[in-house]
């Protein structure tokens, strides 16, 4: 028997169980591992934000994956032992014949003094679910979106945001009495798709009134005065703050030695093999460099290609035949904004020397996609 083990049950490490058990004996062992029991589809979360959504509809348990032939382990990875194939989980070690580390990010608010007191953390369900209740109260006042550091997964997840606070306000009727405002660290929204996918970003927030505030990068929160300072020197206050959070590589791989000098996990680009053979590391967690100097975005569309592709190297590498599958770069995004409206891009990362990627004019036909997309991702695994 053989066995692929599998740390992380998020997109990208569901993506590559499902494959794989299609692809494989019923005889070879897949074996996943999550800290978590649950998988949580993160793209609703916006849509809690506004009571669209509720925590129960957001999550699935992993439970259910045993039904489909995968072993799941619920509990935390506590090291990795790369060289020898080998993880300890619970009071266990495993060791397989592939290892593929689909750990994403880790969130750390706490990096920023008063953050955690002073915000909701809007990249989880619990903070999601805060934001609506707060929205639902508020009266008048300034709602701040703040992006704390570079780099955050979903480029667009703080913008989108934004215009669903404001369609959310108008709808309450409330909008006039409230600011909406993005403080961001990053340069411009979505700089790796290209200076017009930006621009398209910015004059989104423009139409409706939301003040953009690139390149500041926040340096702490006051929860009593409720104001954010940041590096510039300028300060802001506000009345409801909804935060990215600073992200970090998990723990786990850090502790294991697999983290290169960007911070995350090197890979070949196309085979998302690290370094060690039979290691492979997929997703979030990984840092893939782009010809423009910039890192290929933390995204789900990518998590999910590249655990399908993955899959499909090791099942013919298994069998003994020759790999033909390569991960190519290319990925597209929803963009909600706002009152069933939403854009969409859509290209190629990897192209050089810059990403090549074509918006298409916004509608309500993107936003029913992305209500369509969500079924799709329960349906095909649940
Ligand atoms: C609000 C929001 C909206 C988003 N919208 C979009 C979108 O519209 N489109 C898009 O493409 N992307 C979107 N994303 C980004 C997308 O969700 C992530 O890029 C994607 O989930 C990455 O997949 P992953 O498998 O790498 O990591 P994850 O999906 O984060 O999975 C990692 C898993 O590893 C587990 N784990 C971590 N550490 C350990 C450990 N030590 N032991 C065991 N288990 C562990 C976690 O519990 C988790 O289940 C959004 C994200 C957020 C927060």
């Amino acid at each position: 028997m053989r066995q692929v083990l599998i740390c992380g049950a998020g997109v990208g490490g569901l993506a590559a169980a499902h494959r794989l058990r299609r692809l494989l004996p019923a005889s070879d062992r897949i074996v996943v591992f999550d800290q978590s029991p649950v998988h949580t589809f993160w793209p609703s979360l916006l849509w809690m934000m506004t009571g669209a959504r509720q925590a129960d509809q957001v999550v699935r348990p992993l439970s259910a994956l045993r039904e489909r032939g995968v072993t799941v382990e619920s509990s935390a990875v506590t090291a990795i032992d790369a060289e020898s194939l080998t993880v300890t989980a619970g009071d266990r070690r495993w060791t397989g014949d592939a290892l593929i580390l689909a750990l994403g990010a880790d969130l750390d608010p706490e990096r920023i003094p008063g953050l955690v007191e002073g915000g909701d953390n809007f990249y989880t369900v619990a903070g999601a679910e805060q934001v609506h209740r707060r929205l639902a109260e508020l009266e008048r006042g300034r709602v701040v979106v703040l992006v704390s550091r570079m780099p955050f997964k979903c480029p667009a997840a703080p913008y989108e945001a934004a215009m669903l606070i404001d369609g959310y306000l108008r709808k309450r009727r409330r909008r006039e009495a409230v600011d909406i405002a993005v403080w961001v660290a990053e340069p411009a929204p979505m700089g790796v798709a290209g200076p017009s996918v930006s621009q398209g970003v910015i004059n989104a927030l423009t139409e409706r009134g939301i003040d953009y505030h690139p390149h500041e990068t926040v340096i702490g929160v006051d929860p009593t005065t409720k104001r954010l300072k940041f590096q510039s020197g300028q300060t802001v206050d506000y009345d409801l703050l909804a935060y990215v959070p600073p992200h970090r590589v998990p723990s786990v791989v850090e502790a294991a030695g697999l983290a290169s000098e960007s911070g995350w996990i090197a890979v070949n680009r196309h085979t998302l093999e690290t370094s060690v053979p039979n290691v492979f590391a997929i997703g979030d967690v990984t840092g893939i460099p782009l010809a423009l100097g910039k890192p290929l975005p933390k995204a789900g569309v990518f998590a999910h290609a590249q655990g399908e592709i993955v899959a499909k190297i090791l099942a013919h590498r298994l069998a003994g035949r020759e790999e033909s599958a390569s991960f190519t770069g290319e990925g597209e995004c929803f963009i909600e904004m706002g009152r069933g409206v939403a854009g969409f891009a859509r290209g190629n990362f990897y192209a050089e020397p810059e990403p090549q990627v074509r918006t298409y004019r916004s509608g309500r036909h993107w936003h029913g996609a992305k209500v369509l997309f969500e079924r799709h991702w329960w349906q095909q695994w649940w």
